[in-house]
């Protein structure tokens, strides 16, 4: 093995890799990113990402580490863990998974066993993949038991739910999902909860920024035991994940921190761990107004693309509560074509499946989010601007070429980053660490 790429051919391999990497980030410099999960690190954060922290092991927990050299770890993961509990204001915290998906595999192994029925959202009604047969439900072997949808008012139907909870009894109901427009019924179903003896989970992936920063729900204080979640969607930290409890049963949190580790984690990325502790306190500085212009922004963008004619969902209830909007897009030509054609004019967002559609593989929808473009400073009148360049190509025939000019003329405006500490630092960046040019 080895030696069979020569060192010149390699090397253009690895030229090629930087090369790509410069171009994307070139192209998101310019485009307008309205991916609901994706969010920017802010510049004291990303600095930790490249940190010695990248090269270390610390399993275990601070104080009872099975390798030594550990101290400063224990010290940033000590605070990290502070600093959490703080912005949640809970009595348990775990950064040690890795992502969602991992932080959701910690918590089936922890608070169910294969077999146990788990209550969710069906996927068409916008939950995550976790919960799906081929996704973490699958692997930890637990069924499904699904939720009536409200597709109106794009939330959980309670009184018809209730009846399913009383006659099915799962052991664990999971409330999240990756199409969240609106709080979900946490506090009207708790009370079911207690009666069939079933635990809240909460995913908040999606939601985690707008619950830190007070405006959106509080799921460890309407009945949910335990949240997990990324960190990287409206909490613009690290891609990693988190788990936050709030009881006072040891059992509970032994079993989470075991589900964590060594369930689901050997080494648990110290480096995203670190960022994830400064990008929590930044949240405690700035989080409250970033969450409510992330909000207020995607208010705006749903009522202005209305206006335009875009079927966008919610509209009884003002399109949306959240960063996320959802917009059926059949009559443009579909999720998968409308999201195509989107990007090639600068415009970033993904094909999503709506409640109706009957199949996975031609979503009916678009999915925007608001997190990026509020990160890079946008406010309402932007999101009116959004609106139109999307009317343009979409309703009027602008050639994609023409409006992803527009696009990046329109986005050249906002390249700092906003709601951190070091704010108006370059929003877009690439790193040219090494000393010497390649060979
Ligand atoms: C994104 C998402 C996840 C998974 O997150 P990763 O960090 O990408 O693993 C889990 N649950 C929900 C509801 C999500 O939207």
């Amino acid at each position: 093995m080895g030696g069979d790429g020569t060192e010149g051919d390699m090397a253009r391999a690895v030229e090629q890799v930087r090369d790509a990497v410069r171009r994307h980030t070139t192209r998101f410099e310019h485009a307008i990113p309205l991916i609901a999960s994706e969010n920017l690190l802010s510049p004291y954060a990303r600095e930790l990402m490249i940190s010695d922290f990248d090269a270390r092991y610390a399993e275990g927990l601070p104080g009872e580490r099975y390798y030594e050299g550990n101290e400063q770890v224990d010290e940033v993961e000590t605070l990290c863990l502070d600093l959490a509990k703080r912005l949640f204001r809970c009595s348990f915290a775990d950064v040690r998974p890795i992502s969602g998906t991992v932080a959701n595999l910690a918590v089936l192994k922890a608070l169910s066993e294969p077999g146990d029925l788990v209550g969710t959202c069906r996927l068409a009604d916008g939950a995550h993949i976790s919960s799906a047969s081929f996704g973490a439900f699958g692997l930890r072997g637990v069924k499904p038991v699904y939720y009536v949808w409200d597709a109106q008012r794009m939330t959980i139907d309670v009184a018809r739910t209730r009846e399913i909870l009383r006659a099915v009894r799962p052991k664990l109901c999971l409330f999240g999902l990756s199409l969240f427009l609106f709080p979900l019924p946490v506090q009207e179903l708790s009370p079911t909860l207690e009666e069939i003896g079933a635990r809240g989970w909460y995913d908040g992936a999606h939601v985690l920024g707008l619950i830190a920063g007070g405006e959106f729900q509080d799921p460890l204080h309407e009945g949910c035991v335990v949240i997990s979640a990324s960190t990287h969607k409206t909490l613009p930290g690290p891609q990693h994940g988190i788990l936050l409890a709030n009881t006072d049963d040891p059992d509970v949190t032994k079993r989470l921190a075991s589900g964590a580790f060594p369930g689901v984690t050997s080494n648990h990325h110290l480096h995203a761990m670190a960022a994830l502790a400064v990008s929590l306190a930044e949240h405690l500085a700035f989080g409250r107004a970033y969450a409510r212009q992330v909000i207020a922004n995607a208010k705006a963008l749903g009522a202005a693309l209305h206006e335009r004619g875009f079927d966008v969902l919610g509209e009884e209830l003002g399109f949306t509560a959240s960063h996320t909007l959802a917009v059926r897009v059949t009559r443009e030509g579909g999720g998968e074509e409308v999201a195509r054609r989107l990007a090639a004019a600068g415009i970033i967002t993904n094909k999503n499946l709506l409640p109706g559609d009957t199949s996975s593989k031609h979503p009916g929808g678009i999915r925007l989010g608001t997190p990026e473009v509020t990160r890079v400073g946008m406010t309402e009148k932007e999101m009116a601007r959004i609106a139109e360049l999307m009317d343009d190509l979409l309703h009027h025939g602008k050639a994609p070429e023409s409006v992803a000019a527009d696009s990046a003329a329109f986005k050249s405006g906002f390249t700092g980053l906003r709601y951190c500490f070091g704010a108006g630092e370059a929003a877009y960046r690439y790193f040219d660490l090494v000393g010497h040019p390649p060979p």
